[in-house]
Order: C-alpha cells, then sequence, then structure tokens
C-alpha cells in the first residue's frame, strides 16, 4: 500500500527519510520551519562515527548500515561524500580501538615525541588563502607513515565517509524532488495534529525541536560551535581528540571545520571568545599558524537520554506517527539506518 507520507524536519533525518520514502513510490512531503543550512544539520563538522548517543547496541547497527549507504554515495562526486581517514587521539588515556571498528580496519597509530604532527611553515594569507600543512615527508602528508606527535598519547586510525554539508544536505533535497517529494519552508507545527489530514502517515524527524512538539522532556541540547577556516592543503586526514579540550579539525574540499565544544545549552548565539580558544587549539595541535576564521556555527546536537527515539505510534487524531529524533552528536551517522526502520515501521501493516 502506498502512503500520503508527511515529514516534520528538514535536516538531515527528515530529508533521508524523504529520500527513502519518496524513492518507494510513497507520496512524501516534507514541511519544516527551516531547511538544510539552517538546520543543526547545517552546523555539523558531518564526519561518521558514532558519537554522543545512546544506546549502544541500536546505535552501531543504525551507524554500520549507514556506513554501507555512504561508501556507494562517496562513488559519486556530485553527492559531497568521500572517504577520509580519521586519526582519533586521546592526550591522557589509552585509547580502546572501539569492537565493531575492527573489521572496518581501524589500527593503532603510535604518537612519538621524535617528530610531530605537524608540517612546518605555513602559508597563511588573506581570508580563502589555505594554511599549508607542508615541510613534511611525502609519506607523512599522505598519511603513509604512523602519526607522530608528542600532544597526544595514543591513538588510532579508521577510514569513514565525510559529508560536506555544503554539498551534501542539497544533494538529498536535490534527490528528493526528483523522486517526485515536495518541500515546505517556514511552517511551524505546535502540534503533530496540525498536520495535514491528508498525509495519512507522519514522520517526525523534528530534532531537538521534538522537545516542545512532542513534549519529550528526555531531549538535551547538547551544544555545540565550530569555526570554518580556509583549507588546509596536503592536511591528509581529519585529527580528533575528544578528552578536554574537545578539539578537532576536518577537513574539506573547500574549507576546513575546526571544533569544537560540547556543552548541556540552548543558546544559539556565536560566542567569539570560544572561536578564539578553537583555533587556537587547532593551531597549537597541527603546528600551523592561526588561520582566518571565514564562518562560524552552534547547533545544537539532539541528544536524548534514553536513546535515540525511532518508534512507532498512534496520534490523538488516530494516524500513524514514526518517531526519528534524538540522534545527538551523530545524527549523519545514523541516517540511512535509521531511516530505513522508519520506513518498514511506517509501512508494515496494522
Ligand atoms: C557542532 C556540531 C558538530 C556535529 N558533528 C557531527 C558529525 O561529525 N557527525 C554526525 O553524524 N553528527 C554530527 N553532529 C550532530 C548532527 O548535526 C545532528 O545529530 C543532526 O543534525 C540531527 O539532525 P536532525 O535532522 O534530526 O535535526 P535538525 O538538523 O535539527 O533538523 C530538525 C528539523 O525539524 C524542524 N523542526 C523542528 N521543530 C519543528 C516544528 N515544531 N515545526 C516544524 N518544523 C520543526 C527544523 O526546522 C529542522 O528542519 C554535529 C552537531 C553539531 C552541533
Amino acid at each position: 500500500m502506498k502512503h500520503r507520507v508527511a515529514i516534520v524536519g528538514a535536516g538531515v533525518s527528515g530529508l533521508t527519510c524523504g529520500v527513502v520514502f519518496a524513492e518507494c513510490g510513497h507520496r512524501t512531503a516534507i514541511v519544516a520551519k527551516e531547511i538544510g543550512q539552517q538546520t543543526t544539520s547545517g552546523a555539523a563538522a558531518a564526519l561518521w562515527f558514532p558519537y554522543d548517543v545512546e544506546p549502544a547496541n541500536k546505535v552501531i547497527p543504525w551507524a554500520l548500515e549507514t556506513f554501507r549507504t555512504l561508501i556507494n554515495l562517496a562513488r559519486n562526486s556530485d553527492s559531497g561524500v568521500s572517504m577520509i581517514e580519521l586519526r582519533q587521539f586521546s592526550r591522557t588515556e589509552e585509547i580502546q580501538i572501539p569492537d565493531w571498528a575492527i573489521p572496518l580496519g581501524a589500527h593503532p597509530v603510535i604518537p612519538s615525541p621524535s617528530t610531530s604532527l605537524r608540517a612546518g611553515s605555513v602559508e597563511n594569507g588573506a581570508a580563502g588563502e589555505a594554511a599549508t600543512w607542508r615541510g613534511r615527508p611525502e609519506a607523512e602528508r599522505t598519511g603513509n607513515e604512523r602519526i607522530k606527535s608528542p600532544l597526544f598519547k595514543t591513538g588510532f586510525s579508521l577510514r569513514v565517509p565525510l559529508m560536506d554539508t555544503t554539498n551534501y544536505l542539497d544533494y538529498l533535497a536535490h534527490r528528493f524532488l526528483q523522486a517526485d517529494g515536495q518541500i515546505t519552508e517556514n511552517v511551524h507545527f505546535e502540534k503533530l495534529e496540525q498536520v495535514d489530514p491528508k498525509f495519512d502517515l507522519v514522520i517526525n524527524c523534528a530534532g531537538i525541536g521534538a522537545r516542545e512538539l512532542v513534549h519529550d522532556a528526555d531531549l538535551e541540547p547538547h551544544s555545540g560551535q565550530v569555526a570554518i577556516v580556509p583549507r588546509i592543503k596536503d592536511l591528509p586526514y581529519a585529527v580528533v581528540c575528544d578528552d578536554a579540550p574537545l578539539m578537532y579539525a576536518i577537513p574539506r574540499r573547500n574549507d576546513c571545520v575546526f571544533g569544537g565544544t560540547n556543552e548541556v545549552s540552548e543558546d544559539l548565539a556565536v560566542d567569539s571568545a570560544t572561536t578564539t580558544r578553537i583555533v587556537a587549539e587547532c593551531s597549537r595541535t597541527l603546528k600551523i599558524e592561526k588561520p582566518n576564521v571565514l564562518a562560524e556555527r552552534v547547533g545544537l546536537r539532539p541528544f536524548r537520554k534514553s536513546g535515540v527515539r525511532v518508534q512507532r505510534a498512534q496520534l490523538r487524531d488516530g494516524r500513524t506517527v514514526v518517531h526519528n529524533y534524538g540522534h545527538g552528536g551523530a545524527g549523519f551517522t545514523l541516517s540511512w539506518g535509521c531511516a530505513a526502520e522508519v520506513l518498514q515501521l511506517g509501512t508494515v501493516s496494522g
């Protein structure tokens, strides 16, 4: 049976569900207050990695299913998805390679004080020019050598998908429209029953907005701030360190995302002192001159204390709703796995 489906939310969760439903032949509309770049999803670094999300027994299968889909998308250069080496470090602890990462090829990288993470001098001119991570042996620049940094104690390396949000969200929207989907923005719902009754199936992808929309007190905004800086030439991999201060440098095709922060807060205002701190820490780690800041973004990770909610329920007017929110710091990482489960829950009869 084909449904008339309304999806509330046009971040990565809503857009991915839109593609999945529309490509299965359901008459699907996305209705949202904001779309794409203006959403939390538009602020994300968007590297594939299960971070700040619960519970592991559900998250890892969703993440692995998403991984497989993203590998295929990375073959299409228009998608904004590419594969990148992620180097995850700890400054203080023996980092454990997660069990799920081993079949994906994760292996230790051994920091040592003998050489550093950096390159040498940096070309760092006007806005838009790139800092250059140069002066290092070719093997190190191309990532063929073990990373050696006195800043970190232990680390591991893994090739993962990276979604460049400047392309990827548009790619999803375009693919949805190609499959006869419709998108309407600037619509704010107080409750899901306000969705036009012509839709028999409602999908709730409201991110942190679900806190008010369905009165879910379990949702907690985990605010994150990033600074977008010019591309750092020859930085061949993403560098992430989760222990305080949270630090990541994620090179994209045309720029680089420096992060970050993670605190319980719903303040969406950019804090310039935080940007200064992020840029200083990333530059110190990469041993480059401080680059110019092209943009700053703050987003609220929709962390849900009792775990991601992918669940079928009923609205007060009797229609079926499938909830799909609470993805914390991993909405991109779980997107295709969750969307597949939402499709299954929404289209199962009874
Ligand atoms: C700094 C930062 C870095 C991140 N890095 C990563 C990363 O590397 N990898 C990763 O996987 N994840 C990352 N995340 C997490 C990721 O961004 C989120 O998990 C993801 O964006 C959630 O997507 P969503 O579509 O569920 O919600 P959102 O993107 O917030 O979209 C919600 C949608 O619902 C709409 N909406 C809400 N309420 C209503 C309402 N009442 N009426 C109508 N419309 C409504 C909004 O307008 C919007 O369209 C990061 C987040 C931040 C902030």
